[in-house]
């Protein structure tokens, strides 16, 4: 399978697509969300760095994130097709994903992007702070993110576009779960014939 990069804001649904594709086609799947949460519940020194951006709603320096990512994706199964969520964020971690590709003989793959209306976003995510308990899931915080997200990771969209492999799903025109899985398992398909 080819790699795939999950896209999108946040609540757009990237961790819980990037479970539904890798238990279909038995691919990995990399969340730097989640490395980043577990380094903080172990007590890493990697994870009192990253707190204090998470809780502040700021993006871990490019430099460590792109260390980590490597590192990870060193440990991933060979030959299966990684599914990158939450990884890259920044334009110098794009660059610096497909060069860490490209010396391994591998590419970008195809890139995923989840577009969602940000009331729906803001919904998502105050439920899910009640159900997860995720401290950056308060309103406040939710804004500090949008704003980052608008300022240092959406123009990256522009970018995947100019690579050639940006594929776009809507969730007004989808509507629903199930109808944004269909649209992607068959796109997926069609790239990996
Ligand atoms: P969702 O997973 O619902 O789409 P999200 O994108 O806000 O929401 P995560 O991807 O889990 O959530 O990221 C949580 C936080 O971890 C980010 O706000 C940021 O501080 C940090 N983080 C995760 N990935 C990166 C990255 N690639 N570069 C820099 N910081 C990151
Ligand atoms: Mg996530």
């Amino acid at each position: 399978m080819k790699n795939i990069i999950i896209f999108g804001a946040p609540g757009s649904g990237k961790g819980t697509y990037s479970a539904e594709i890798a238990s279909r086609y038995g691919m990995g799947h990399i969340s730097t969300g989640d490395v980043l949460r577990a380094e903080i519940k172990n007590g890493t020194e990697l994870g009192r760095i990253a707190q204090g951006y998470i809780d502040n709603g700021q993006l871990i320096p490019d430099e460590l994130m792109i260390d980590i990512l490597a590192s990870k994706y060193d440990s991933m199964p060979a030959g299966q097709g990684v599914i990158f969520d939450g990884f890259p964020r920044t334009i110098a971690q794009a660059e610096a994903l497909k060069t860490m590709l490209a010396q391994r003989g591998h590419d970008l793959g195809m890139m995923i992007e989840l577009i969602v209306g940000e009331d729906v976003l803001m919904e998502r995510l105050l439920r899910r702070a009640k159900l997860e308990g995720r401290a950056d899931d308060n309103e406040e915080t939710i804004r500090k993110r949008f704003a980052v997200y608008h300022a240092q990771t959406e123009p990256l969209s522009r970018w995947f576009a100019d690579e050639g492999i940006r594929h776009t799903f809507d969730w007004s025109i989808c509507k629903t779960k199930e109808g944004m899985l269909d649209a992607i398992f068959k796109e997926i398909e069609k790239q990996n014939a």
